[in-house]
């Protein structure tokens, strides 16, 4: 069995050939750094094309420096932000947006299948209001969730509202936003900006690129001097275009939106093989590239013998996550795996 048997992360996956494509163009010429160049500027330009809105448009390295300054420029150092208690800047980020920010605090909100409730939400808010409370400045959405799910242009909205009442600016998280888009079958403009959302971190390293996330400002008075937070920060790269140029290969002919669908296909799958087995059971309900399975630990051991590699996590569960890179028949090789072992 080869190395690439795995549904261990969809950053194991490797870059897409249209952004290798684009990444070779680019490294035809010489070009103006720190963003200066041409396809920085057509990949920003392509952004506001896609979300059918002027946005200001940056680039980081990664997720967490994204969310990070993202959220930093929302508020200040006494402010807090509400997220869900999975939220990966709650639990994967090692405080980098409390660090950003110099200290503003997160706030765990609850709710079912990885999604923060408009009650949950009102119950952080209005549980204090005094001057030793952090004062509640933001929330972080993550779309698609940590779990694999998706909040519907509905759920957006009721949270919109919620957020109006306690003038509350609204992040979004979308390390699998691509995913969300495949699975919702919507414009990308209406679980962001058309739903009240001021700042979207829309990652290109888990949809296949080799690094580089956009951060999406849809409220512009939020941007201000963003590009000064990114180079203090360490997150302003000087050959900008190796980071711009890839995210024109995946912007291309919706091949972000392409792989995004096939990922979630290949999830599908997964989920589709896997119901009604003996001893199986789904955690959350399949809606992106993710399936979260419990498993008896006898099969996920020998499971791991035969060399698949995967994750346990909330709740031990396996989390089996599909990228552009899967194939239909490592889904098929898996499930004939499990097949013989729980049969
Ligand atoms: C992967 C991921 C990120 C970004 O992580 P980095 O390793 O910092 O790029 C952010 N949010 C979620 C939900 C993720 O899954």
């Amino acid at each position: 069995m080869s190395e690439s048997e795995q549904f261990a992360s969809d950053n194991y996956s490797g870059v897409c050939p249209q952004a290798w494509k684009a990444m070779a163009e680019a490294n035809c010429t010489d070009e103006p750094a720190y963003g200066e160049d041409r396809w920085t500027q057509r990949a920003a330009d392509d952004l506001r094309t896609l979300f059918d809105t002027d946005c200001d448009v940056y680039f980081v390295f990664n997720g967490t420096a994204a969310n990070s300054l993202a959220l930093a420029s929302i508020g200040q150092s006494f402010h807090s932000v509400i997220c869900h208690e999975l939220a990966h800047i709650e639990t994967d980020e090692c405080g980098g947006p409390e660090y950003a920010s110099n200290g503003a605090k997160l706030m765990l909100g609850q709710g079912a299948d990885g999604k923060l409730t408009p009650e949950s939400i009102e119950y952080l808010v209005t549980k204090r209001s005094d001057i030793h409370y952090p004062k509640p400045k933001a929330l972080s959405l993550t779309q698609a969730t940590e779990v694999g799910t998706v909040y519907t242009p509905a759920e957006l909205h009721a949270i919109r509202r919620t957020a109006d009442q306690h003038r509350l600016n609204i992040h979004m998280d979308g390390a699998r936003f691509a995913n969300a888009v495949a699975a919702l079958d919507v414009h990308p403009s209406e679980i962001t900006w058309k739903a009240g959302v001021d700042v979207l971190c829309f990652s290109g390293t888990k949809n296949g690129l080799a690094l580089g996330e956009a951060v999406v400002f849809f409220n512009h008075e939020l941007a201000e001097d963003f590009e000064w937070r990114c180079k203090q920060a360490g997150q302003l790269a000087s050959k900008m275009r190796y980071i711009s140029a890839p995210w024109c290969g995946l912007l291309e002919g919706d091949v972000w939106l392409q792989n995004a669908r096939h990922a979630n296909g290949c999830a599908e799958r997964l989920e589709k093989g896997l119901q009604g087995l003996p001893g199986i059971r789904l955690r959350y309900p399949r809606q992106v590239n993710g399936v979260f399975v419990e498993m008896p630990e006898p099969v996920q051991a020998v499971l791991r013998e035969k060399g698949w590699n995967f994750y346990n996590f909330i709740g031990g569960s396996a989390r089996l996550m599909c990228s552009w890179s899967t194939t239909s028949g490592q889904v098929d090789r898996f499930l004939a795996d499990v097949r013989a072992l729980v049969a």
